[in-house]
Order: C-alpha cells, then sequence, then structure tokens
C-alpha cells in the first residue's frame, strides 16, 4: 500500500517540480519550520527542490537492502583523531545546535566507503525528539531513535563546501543513531555549552576534541544511498552513510538537548527546538544498498507513538511470530 502511495507521489512530485521550477526560486521567502504553515509538507512550495524524487531521509527496508561488500568497503578516516589546527564553533541557527569545524591546514577527511573523491568536514548537528519514541530522520524497519547526527562532508574535488553544497556528487554525509543507555561524557564537552547558545543565532567557541570520540567502535556496517539535504533547500546532493552501530546517550543528556535550547530568540516566548526531524521521503526508483548483512541495529529498542516500533528485541518479536504463522500454516497444508 505504502509502495503504491509512494509510486503516486513520484508523479505528483514530478508535476509539482515541473510547476515549481517555473515559479522564481525562493520568492516566497525562505523561512521554515518543522510544523504548521511553514512545516516539511510547504517547504516544496518556496524550495523546489524539496519536492524532488531523490529526497532524504527515507525508510530502509532490511529486507530490500542490497549488500555490496565490494564496493561498500570500510571508511578511512583522515584527521578524525587529531585536534590540531581544528577550531570548534558550537551554534543555535534556530533549527538545531550545530558544530561547525574550522580547519587550518590539512583538512579532516574521509575516503574509501564506496566514495569517488575525498570528502573534507565541514559540521555536524543533531536531530532530535521530544520523546525517546522519536527523533531520528531515518528509521529502520519502521524503528526510530531518539536522535541522529549527520557529520557533513564536501567533495574535495569542488573548491569549498558552498560551491559543492548543489552538485549530484557534492556533499557525503554519515549519519549515526543514539540509543538511551549510558552517561556519554563525551558528549558533554558539546551539552555543557547548551547555556550559551540557548537562543536562535548564538554561538560561542568550544574546546576542540578528536571527532573520532563521538563515533561508535565499528563503523564498518553501513547502508548507502543517493539522497538530499533534509532541511531546505533540499539539495539532491547528498551521498548517505547510515551506520549500523549506535551511540549510547543518557535520558538527562538527551533531556539537555530537548529543553536548553530554544528555535526562538531571546526576547522571545520560549519554544524547545527538539522535533527537528524531517518525515521519510518516498524512495521512488532508488535502491538501498549496505556495507555487509544486517546483524541487529543497536542494543535497545524503543516503542513509537505513532504505532511504528522499535527497537532490536522488537524486530526479533516480528520476525519470530512471522517464522511462527508460516510453521501453523505450512502444518496446516500438510495434515489437512
Ligand atoms: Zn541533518
Amino acid at each position: 500500500m505504502k509502495t503504491a502511495f509512494c509510486m503516486k507521489m513520484f508523479d505528483l512530485a514530478t508535476v509539482v517540480l515541473f510547476i515549481c521550477l517555473d515559479h522564481t526560486y525562493g520568492s516566497a521567502g525562505n523561512e521554515w519550520a518543522y510544523d504548521g504553515e511553514k512545516g516539511p509538507d510547504h517547504w516544496h512550495l518556496d524550495f523546489p527542490h524539496c519536492g524532488g524524487v531523490r529526497q532524504s531521509p527515507v525508510s530502509i527496508k532490511t529486507d530490500e537492502v542490497i549488500v555490496d561488500s565490494e564496493w561498500l568497503v570500510p571508511f578511512t578516516l583522515k584527521g578524525y583523531d587529531k585536534i590540531q589546527n581544528l577550531t570548534m564553533q558550537l551554534g543555535n541557527n534556530g533549527h538545531t545546535v550545530q558544530v561547525d569545524l574550522m580547519i587550518r591546514g590539512e583538512p579532516v577527511s574521509i575516503t574509501g566507503g564506496g566514495l569517488k573523491n575525498v570528502y573534507a568536514a565541514q559540521q555536524f548537528h543533531f536531530h532530535w525528539g521530544k520523546e525517546d519514541q522519536r527523533g531520528s530522520e531515518h528509521d529502520i524497519d519502521g524503528i526510530y531513535f531518539p536522535m541522529e547526527m549527520h557529520i557533513v562532508h564536501y567533495n574535495m574535488k569542488y573548491n569549498n563546501f558552498t560551491e559543492a553544497l548543489n552538485k549530484e556528487d557534492g556533499l557525503a554525509v554519515l549519519g549515526f543513531f543514539f540509543e538511551v543507555g549510558r552517561y556519554n561524557h563525551r558528549f558533554d564537552r558539546i551539552i555543557k555549552h547548551f547555556s550559551e547558545i540557548s537562543y536562535r543565532d548564538l554561538r560561542t567557541q568550544i574546546e576542540t576534541f578528536a571527532l573520532r570520540d563521538l563515533l561508535p567502535e565499528n563503523l564498518d556496517g553501513y547502508y548507502r544511498y543517493y539522497g538530499s539535504l533534509t532541511t531546505p533547500p533540499c539539495y539532491e546532493s547528498v551521498i548517505w552513510s547510515i551506520f549500523y552501530q549506535t551511540i549510547q546517550i543518557s535520558e538527562d543528556q538527551l533531556d539537555q538537548f530537548r529543553h536548553k535550547v530554544h528555535e526562538n530568540y531571546a526576547n522571545e516566548t520560549n519554544r524547545d527546538i527538539s522535533d527537528d526531524y524531517r518525515p521519510p521521503q518516498c524512495l521512488n526508483r532508488r535502491k538501498i544498498h549496505s556495507s555487509k548483512p544486517v546483524v541487529s541495529i543497536g542494543n535497545v529498542g524503543k516503542n513509537n507513538q505513532t504505532g511504528r516500533t522499535s527497537g532490536s528485541a522488537t524486530q526479533i518479536s516480528v520476525t519470530l511470530i512471522t517464522s511462527l504463522i508460516f510453521l501453523m500454516k505450512l502444518l496446516f497444508i500438510f495434515f489437512w
């Protein structure tokens, strides 16, 4: 049913795209939000690319993923373990908290991972929910996570990030899911500065740390697909890599994301940034590949308010029930 709906949306998106391309780009202003009249359903009106057919995020259905370990080899991270020549600036842009990386000299970069070029790290930011049951942009078999981190890199064959931003091979984003678990002191390097960036457009320089510290230990397992920025102007320029292994963070730490940073300016009524995620977009004709067979996603799951369930335990239960029903059907046919 959902596929059929997406096929219809594909045709509709094409029509909308043509209508919108006839429009003066961005003429109606560039404000956008995660709900209401400026919410994701309306982004394409002001930002025509958001109505395209290579949009992100998407739902990853593991039984439709194509494993290609020859192509999707492990990444090589360069400069991820160094802090020299690197400055980090933490900012609140009203939509997320973002750490901009300012590098003098040798860039922090990624190669391998099936990429044809070298991609330099530019910034990283987060998407999170008001509750544990939601927050990630991508989902695995309908499983959502409380937070997702994106590390944005640009293709160094272009002169800079801005030039790469709208090219079809311009960006490579690494996506990581979070799970509620143990206190993660590595993220306190960011969280402890939230009081300095409580309001929109506030920025502060933070003590530099090695980017590798934030990542899960194992980076060999990941999904790959071609998509877009998940925020306006939604340029279809992103090579996505979504990693299997999750990052642990405590409920208290998540609460700091939920309540310490606001989408409003300092002189306005406080509104939390939380729920800064775009709903999944149609896959259309795209395929999702992976570097190796999926064993499990994280350790612990969560339930989703909207009826979507989450967590590897739930996945296993669904698989067990499906297998049992199949077995019962077989027995029924055999003995009837
Ligand atoms: Zn993002």
